[in-house]
């Protein structure tokens, strides 16, 4: 027997508990599977929108949420992962239409996996997770556009939650300057100490605002979208590059093409989810050796299986900083 958070709907009444299942329950999987003796997971947006049933996320009942997890290789038929080794899991629509890492156990396909990288714990990895592995992919894509330290400023959205902690700090180790934009002053020195070199009130980019603006920013990590992701690219220079990655303020693109016509302004979409391996690997090799640790730490805290289920709709409400890490044995 393992434990679980399960999610059901019946009837149009959903449910959300720890529960208790056998190993055999565990989803059937076709090619080269995997099971996982999870140590730690986490909780991000996705996870906390599926824990509350706030957005249909989840496309099988019942579901194990948990869209990563790390731990070890407790049984597989995987050429790559031998029993004992220790591998990092995020996304390919785990925690959405297959069982995820909420739980002491998974069965996953052994092509999902990603080796843990020397140098990180599978719980500096879940303070990482999908989250943090967003940041780096969005980091990735500014280095891939030219854009380095030199360049100007770096404009962080969503700068206290889950993507914007780890993009200033991995940012800052970089030799960027960052701009933190927050609806959380009170969070300053915090996103002071994790790097940024200035701290903005982000009502200055969420309204409506005019097409092209006073020319900021070099390059942008919004994880915010609608008029803020609008605002960011109206406010980025000639020829910078803005990676758009979330949706905390919403789906919607309520803009003009004024700064992609007239500015040369690159709009790069990040998508952490079905990124194909190589880009994975990269992702989490660069985590592993330009992340400051001390940092991460700072950034995190934990909590055990059950509390997830409490720690959803704060983080939904915009009420947690940084990251929060599940650990499933606690
Ligand atoms: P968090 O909840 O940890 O952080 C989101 C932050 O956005 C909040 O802390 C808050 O920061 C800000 N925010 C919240 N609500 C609003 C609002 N209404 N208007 C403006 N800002 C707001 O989430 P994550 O960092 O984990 O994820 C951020 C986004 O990135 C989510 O939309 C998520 O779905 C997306 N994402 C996308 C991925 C991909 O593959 N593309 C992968 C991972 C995440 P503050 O208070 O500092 O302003």
């Amino acid at each position: 027997m393992f434990k679980a958070l399960q999610l059901s709907r019946k009837d149009d009444q959903f449910a959300a508990k720890l529960v208790e299942l056998e190993e055999a329950e565990l989803p059937l999987v076709q090619e080269n599977p995997v099971t996982l003796a999870v140590e730690f997971s986490t909780v991000n947006y996705k996870d906390a929108l599926a824990l509350t049933n706030r957005s249909p996320v989840v496309r099988k009942w019942p579901m194990v949420p948990g869209i990563d997890g790390a731990g070890t290789v407790a049984a597989s038929a995987h050429p790559g992962f031998v029993l004992g080794a220790k591998v990092i899991l995020n996304g390919w629509g785990v925690g959405e239409s297959h069982w995820g890492c909420l739980a002491q156990r998974a069965r996953l396909s052994g092509d999902w996996l990603v080796a843990l990288p020397q140098g990180l714990s599978t719980r500096q990895a879940m303070a990482i997770g999908t989250a943090g592995y967003t940041a780096m992919l969005s980091v990735l894509a500014l280095e891939r556009e030219g854009v380095s330290p030199g360049a100007g400023e770096v404009l962080v959205t969503g700068a206290s939650g889950g993507v914007g902690s780890v993009a200033i700090t991995l940012l800052a180790r970089l030799g960027f300057q960052v701009c933190a934009s927050t609806g959380k002053l009170g969070e300053t020195d915090y996103l002071k100490e994790l790097g940024a070199h200035a701290v903005i009130d982000r009502a200055t980019l969420s309204a409506p605002g005019r097409p092209l603006q006073k020319e900021r920013f070099a390059a942008v990590v919004d994880s915010v979208g609608s008029h803020t992701l609008v605002n960011a690219c109206a406010q980025t220079r000639y020829g910078g590059t803005v990676a758009a990655c979330g949706l905390a303020q919403g789906m919607d693109f309520p803009g003009s093409v004024a700064p992609f016509i007239l500015r040369g302004v690159k709009l790069i979409g990040i998508d952490s989810v079905m990124a194909p391996f190589e880009q994975r690997a990269r992702a989490w090799a660069r985590l592993a050796s330009d992340l400051d640790l001390g940092k991460l730490a700072l950034i995190t805290r934990g909590i055990a299986l059950e509390e997830a289920l409490e720690v959803a709709p704060a983080l939904l409400d915009g009420q947690i900083r940084g990251r929060v890490v599940v650990d499933v044995n606690a």
